[in-house]
Parts: structure tokens; C-alpha cells; sequence
């Protein structure tokens, strides 16, 4: 914007201020610019003046002046009384560089009003009525057309009363004369009639004359429009009220930009509920105030409601949260509080006696919001925090309401589900590690072990499996149990899988060009491989690239994927026809049976510690077990045990004919150079 743009507009704002505002330089005190308002209280002939002329109606500077220590930029507030008015005043400066480079002051009177009603008292008190108005006519001249101001007065003691042009044409009220002009109820049937009561508390008894309010009058045609009305009683020296002279400015747009900026600060516009943070405000107010009562916050969503955004369009989605909305409004009980939080996310606070009540309420409201006129079902998930300490912020209880609702898989119920301390320490260790992961492998945090597997035959060391850990650098090693599960449900398995597989890869390229005989290594192979559909790729490329026999290699498949994939047979047979062993981990621990086996093209069966554990405690079991290894056998598979611990599940295996053992009898899983020192009697040198 130019300069001089700039100023006008600055001039402007001023001169469109409610407030008098005026400039006096420091160095003459001479006034040398004031707002219409200032004008309309001291006198149009005030730019012509010095401050202490024009505003204290002095002939000398006042040496009491706070302003004159101002630098610019400064502000200063102070409370001064006007001789001249018998008021005290609060103002406020500004130390400024005028235009011309003059070291000003900006004053802003900021009772100014007040200051102008007590201006028209004075300027009018001593004149006869009529003659009053002639001499004042002036003053609500510019009053009226300069900021569009009407003004009033009533007079008790004559019963006469007068009201600028403008009231009459807004209004359509002639006869205006002779009636009580605030308390008639001519005057109140202007009032909308909601806002009868705030006008009427004008009129309620208060030391204090000057009143002010801000309500909604009816139009001459019909429209509803915000004024403020300000009104200064006047009372002679018996404390008889004998005057009243006030004014009232339109502030319609002013009044609904607030009403809707206030509205929209504590309600959603979407669905007419209050938003979070009045939830958060009127949630906490009542669980403060009733301590004795027991209270329950409660989060809900919609299941799939990005779904159906998508699938139905956005406009869709809106119409569900209003009939959300609607359907909490109607169906929870009326000292309820409840707010849209976000999205499709909703809280609600009520008291309770027993929990069962809070599952009733919540199974009216499922069905409330699951009953309706779309073409598609809504079901909704709810978590339940019960209050049993107010101290903790509502906020917090909200969070972990919600956290509760992500349990609700799982759980007892399919819809709900009460918060659990324990399992918030789960979440946040779930939320940790998921945030950690990505830059664990791009760091190295990823550790390979190696757990060694025994001949049973010859008592040697004939193969070993990579198990992966992670060295955190704050929380220290993790094993697997802790993070693999997590990682199937995020999908970040398939990352750390082809890590681990490539260190093995690695390992075995490294003991090649050291011209050691490399031990073959297992490797484990998720599940979520086979769905991925690149397993044939990934191996190609990194038996490629390391130049390693594939027989080195075995790669270890949980029973798991035999159930759920169509493609397993293709690949399996083409990882073996790589030249890959084809080992079935885990086997025993689910439903898979050798004769389910029989069709797959696998190698080995693994057979799970657990199994191995449960069944070797009873004669039974081991009939069981001795009889899988010889059928396992009889397939030509090979069979490895795992989570060997004992001389006794040795002495078991070996008679069953078992290949191969696997467990803490033998070894523990070891990092690398360990593993290397076991086996090769050396310390590697990677
Ligand atoms: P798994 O493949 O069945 O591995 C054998 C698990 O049994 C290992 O647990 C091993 O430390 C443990 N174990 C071995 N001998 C004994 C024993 O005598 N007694 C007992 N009680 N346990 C024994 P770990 O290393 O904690 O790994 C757990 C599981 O995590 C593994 O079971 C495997 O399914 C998975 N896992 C580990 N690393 C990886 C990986 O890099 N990728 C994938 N997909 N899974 C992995
Ligand atoms: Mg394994
Ligand atoms: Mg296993």
C-alpha cells in the first residue's frame, strides 16, 4: 500500500472511532488533530487549541501532565479528573512520530460516552428547554450525522421528551412529546421481545446513573436490528430523578459478527453440538462441583465413516453426523453433556450408579444411530472412562476414554469396552515402538542373532537361525515377541524381514570369501510375504547379489500360511526348485496335520517348543511325538525340534529318530561374533 494511502486510512480508522481520540505535540502541546468524537465532547474549536486549553480548559500547561515521558512506541494508561466535566476519566496514550516528524501524543478517552453524555448535561442544564434545544441542536447535529448516533432525552418534571430525526424515521414514532420515553410501554414494544429482560435491567436500582445495554429492537419495517443503548439519569439535589438523556447506536453488524464468532467458538456449526472445548469446559465445571456423584466420559466413532465418505460422497457423510447428533440429543439423558470432537469422533459425561446402566445407555444409542433412513448400515465403537479422580484434566480422561475404544477389538463386548490401565501402557509402548522403527533399520538398531541347531547324529552344530533383536538406544535389547506381532499388524515385517534376510545373506558371503565352510542359516519368513507376492523377487535378488548357493539357506514358514493363501502352492514350489530348504516352523502349534502336509512342497517340519513341552510331560504325548517324527519320516521330511532344554527331551528326541535340535539345552541365540567364536573358534571379521 502507498504511504499516503496508508495515512488516510489510518485517519479513517481514527475518525470512526467509538472513542474520542486526539494528537497534541510534545513540544507546543498544540492539538494538532481530533476525532469527530473528541470534537463532539470538547468542542469543534478544540483543534485549534492546546491540549490543556481544549480538553482541561486551562490557561496553563498542567504540570501534572503523565504523558510527556512518553517515547515512541510507549504506552501509558491513566485515570484523570476533569475539572472541567467534574469526572474522573480513564485515558490512554501513545507516544507517536507525527507526520511532519513531531514527537506526539495519541490520547484515546476511554470513557468517552460518558464523557459525552456529561457534556450535553452540562451544555444543557442551565437554558431553558426550548432554548437548550436551539443551542444544542448543533451538538446533536454532529452527534447524529457524524456517527450515526441517535439521541434522547426525557424530562421528567415537564413530562416532555425529545429524540433525534433519525429515532423517529428508524422507529415511525411521531408522537413522541409526551411520553415516558424509556419505561412507557410504547417504548417496550420496540423491544424484540427476547430481549425485553436485558432491557429492563436499565432500569434496575444502581448507585451508579450511567447505563448501558445491548439488545434487539424492531424496525418501523419489521426488521430486528442490535443497538446499544446508553443512558445517563440525571437527579437534582434531593436525588429526584429529573432527566434522562441517552443515545443508541446501531451495532447490528458489529453484535452478529460477535454473536457468530462467540457461537462458533463453543458449538459445531455441522451438527449444533457443542464443540470440545465448551465440552471440556462444562465437563470439568461438573465434575468439580459434584464430587459425591459417580460420572463415566465416553468416546465414540463411526466405524468405517471414512468409508462412507468415500463410497457416498461428502454430503452423505454430513447427513450421518447430523443424524448422529440428533440421535444423542434424543436419546441421552437431559443433564448430559456431549460435544462433536472431530471427524466422526463424539464425548459424552453422565452419572452413573452401576456400569450396567452405562452399557444400557450405550446399547440405546447404537441402536439408535444404527436405525435409520440410509442405504447403509452405521455401527459405532465406544470406550468408557469411569471417573475416580477428578484432579486428572478432562482432556486426559477424554484421551483415554478413546483409548479404551481402540480396545474394543478383542474384547468381550464388540462395541465397547471400559478403559484399562494396563492396556494404555501397552498402547503408548505399541505408539512408542511404531514411531521408533523406521529409523531403527536406516540405524542399525536391528541385531542379528544366531541360535545354533544340533545333529542329533553326530552332536555337531549343522545349521543356525537368524532371530532378529532390536538394540534400542534407550529402552535396550527387545526381543522379537515384543515388536514381530506389532510389525504383522503394521506391515513393517516385510521391512525387517528383508533386512534380516539380507544380513544372513551377508553372513554367508562373508564366511565364503573368508574361505570358511559357511553354516547353513534359517531364515523366518512372514506370512505377510506370501500376500505380498514378492518373495520369489526379493530372494532372486539377494542370492544375486551375494553370490551364495541356495542351499545354504532355509527358509522357515509358520503353519499360518497354509490357511490363507492361494498362491503358497506356486511359490513354495518355486522357492524349492531355487534350491531353498523348505522348513514348516512352528508345526504342532496350530491345526496343521502332516497330511495337509503332504501337499505342500516343504522339507522339514520344525516342531514347536510348546508342543514339544506339553506333549513330553505325558506318556501320550509322546507316543503322539514319536509317532509325527516316524509319519514325518515316511514323507521324506526331516524334523527338527525346537526349544530343546533338557537331557531328558534329547534323550527322547534321539530315540524318536528326531534329525536335528534346536534349544537352551544346547544354545542360547548369540550374536554374531559369538556365534562365529562357537563355530569357527574365531573372532569374525566382518
Ligand atoms: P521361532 O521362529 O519359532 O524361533 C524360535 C524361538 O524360540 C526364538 O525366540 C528362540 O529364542 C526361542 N527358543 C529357542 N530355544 C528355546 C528353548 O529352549 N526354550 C525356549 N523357551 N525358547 C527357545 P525369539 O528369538 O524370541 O523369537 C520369537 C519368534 O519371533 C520367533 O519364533 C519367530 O517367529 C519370530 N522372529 C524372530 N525374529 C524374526 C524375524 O527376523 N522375522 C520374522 N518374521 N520373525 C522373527
Ligand atoms: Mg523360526
Ligand atoms: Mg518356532
Amino acid at each position: 500500500m502507498e504511504k499516503d494511502q496508508a495515512k488516510g486510512l489510518a485517519y479513517r480508522i481514527l475518525d470512526l472511532s467509538e472513542q474520542a481520540m486526539f494528537v497534541f505535540s510534545k513540544d507546543d502541546f498544540q492539538i494538532i488533530y481530533a476525532n469527530p468524537k473528541a470534537k463532539a465532547i470538547f468542542g469543534d474549536r478544540m483543534a485549534s487549541l492546546t491540549c490543556f486549553e481544549g480538553v482541561e480548559m486551562k490557561q496553563t500547561p498542567c504540570l501534572d501532565c503523565p504523558f510527556l515521558g512518553l517515547q515512541e512506541g510507549q504506552e501509558y494508561f491513566a485515570d484523570r479528573y476533569l475539572e472541567s466535566f467534574d469526572m474522573k476519566i480513564s485515558m490512554k496514550a501513545n507516544g507517536l512520530i507525527w507526520e511532519d516528524g513531531t514527537n506526539v501524543v495519541l490520547c484515546t478517552i476511554l470513557d468517552s460516552e460518558a464523557l459525552l453524555l456529561a457534556r450535553m448535561r452540562k451544555s444543557m442544564a442551565p437554558e431553558p428547554y426550548e432554548e437548550r434545544l436551539r443551542l444544542s441542536g448543533e451538538l446533536y447535529q454532529t452527534v447524529v450525522s457524524q456517527l450515526g448516533t441517535m439521541v434522547f432525552e426525557y424530562n421528567y418534571e415537564k413530562r416532555t421528551s425529545y429524540t433525534s430525526p433519525l429515532f423517529k424515521e428508524k422507529f415511525g414514532i411521531e408522537d413522541i412529546e409526551d411520553i415516558d420515553f424509556l419505561s412507557s410501554d410504547k417504548t417496550k414494544a420496540l423491544i424484540y421481545a427476547e430481549d425485553v429482560e436485558i432491557y429492563e435491567m436499565m432500569f434496575l436500582n444502581r448507585e451508579d446513573d450511567f447505563r448501558e445495554v445491548t439488545c434487539r429492537f424492531v424496525e418501523a419495517d419489521g426488521k430486528v436490528n442490535w443497538y446499544r443503548i446508553c443512558v445517563q439519569f440525571m437527579r437534582n439535589e434531593n436525588e429526584e430523578l429529573i432527566r434522562v438523556i441517552g443515545t443508541l447506536k446501531d451495532v447490528d453488524d458489529i453484535t452478529k459478527s460477535y454473536e457468530t464468532l462467540k457461537y462458533r467458538s463453543q458449538f459445531d456449526v455441522l451438527t449444533s453440538l457443542p464443540n470440545v472445548n465448551r465440552f471440556y469446559i462444562d465437563a470439568g465445571c461438573q465434575l468439580l462441583e459434584q464430587e459425591g456423584d459417580k460420572y463415566a466420559i465416553v468416546s465414540f466413532d463411526i466405524d468405517k465413516f471414512k468409508l462412507i465418505n468415500d463410497l457416498f460422497g461428502m454430503e452423505t457423510g454430513d447427513d450421518v453426523l447430523k443424524h448422529v447428533a440428533s440421535v444423542i440429543k434424543e436419546k441421552l439423558p437431559v443433564d448430559a453433556l456431549y460435544c462433536r470432537v472431530h471427524s466422526d469422533m463424539f464425548f459424552f459425561c453422565i452419572s452413573y450408579n452401576k456400569r450396567g446402566e452405562i452399557i444400557k445407555l450405550i446399547e440405546k444409542l447404537r441402536k439408535g444411530i444404527y436405525r435409520n433412513e440410509f442405504s447403509f448400515d452405521i455401527n459405532t465403537t465406544f470406550g468408557i472412562y469411569l471417573v475416580n479422580d477428578v484432579s486428572i484434566p478432562i482432556n486426559l480422561m477424554c484421551d483415554r476414554a478413546t483409548l479404551a475404544a481402540r480396545t474394543v477389538k478383542g474384547s468381550a463386548m464388540n462395541f465397547c469396552a471400559f478403559y484399562d490401565e494396563q492396556y494404555r501402557a501397552e498402547i503408548i509402548k505399541t505408539t512408542e515402538i511404531e514411531q521408533d522403527m523406521n529409523l531403527a533399520i536406516s540405524d542399525k538398531q536391528f541385531l542379528m542373532y544366531l541360535q545354533p541347531k544340533y545333529d542329533l547324529i553326530t552332536g555337531h552344530i549343522c545349521g543356525a537361525e537368524v532371530l532378529s533383536r532390536w538394540k534400542h538406544p534407550v529402552k535396550g535389547l527387545i526381543q522379537p515377541n515384543d515388536f514381530i506381532p506389532l510389525f504383522e499388524r503394521n506391515g513393517f515385517i516385510l521391512r525387517l524381514d528383508e533386512y534380516m534376510w539380507e544380513e544372513a545373506c551377508k553372513t554367508l558371503a562373508n564366511w565364503q570369501s573368508e574361505g570358511k565352510v559357511p553354516v547353513p542359516l534359517s531364515v523366518n519368513i512372514s506370512r505377510y510375504h506370501i500376500k505380498n507376492n514378492n518373495l520369489v523377487k526379493v530372494w532372486k535378488h539377494l542370492i544375486q547379489k551375494y553370490s551364495i548357493p541356495t542351499s545354504y539357506l532355509t527358509l522357515e514358514i509358520t503353519e499360518t500360511f497354509f490357511y490363507d493363501s492361494e498362491d503358497l502352492y506356486e511359490v513354495l514350489t518355486e522357492l524349492q526348485a531355487m534350491g531353498f530348504r523348505l522348513e514348516v516352523d512352528d508345526f504342532g502349534a496350530g491345526y496343521s496335520s502332516l497330511n495337509m502336509i503332504r501337499h505342500i512342497p516343504v522339507d522339514t517340519i520344525k516342531i514347536d517348543k510348546d508342543f514339544l513341552d506339553k506333549k513330553l510331560a505325558t506318556d501320550k504325548g509322546k507316543i503322539v511325538i514319536s509317532h509325527t517324527i516316524a509319519m514325518a519320516k515316511d514323507l521324506k521330511l526331516s524334523v527338527v525340534a525346537e526349544g530343546v532344554e533338557t537331557k531328558e527331551h534329547v534323550e527322547f528326541l534321539k530315540s524318536s529318530s528326531c534329525d536335528v535340535a534346536q534349544g537352551f539345552f544346547f544354545a542360547k541365540p548369540m550374536p554374531l561374533e559369538e556365534f562365529n567364536q562357537l563355530y569357527y573358534g574365531v573372532e569374525s571379521n566382518r
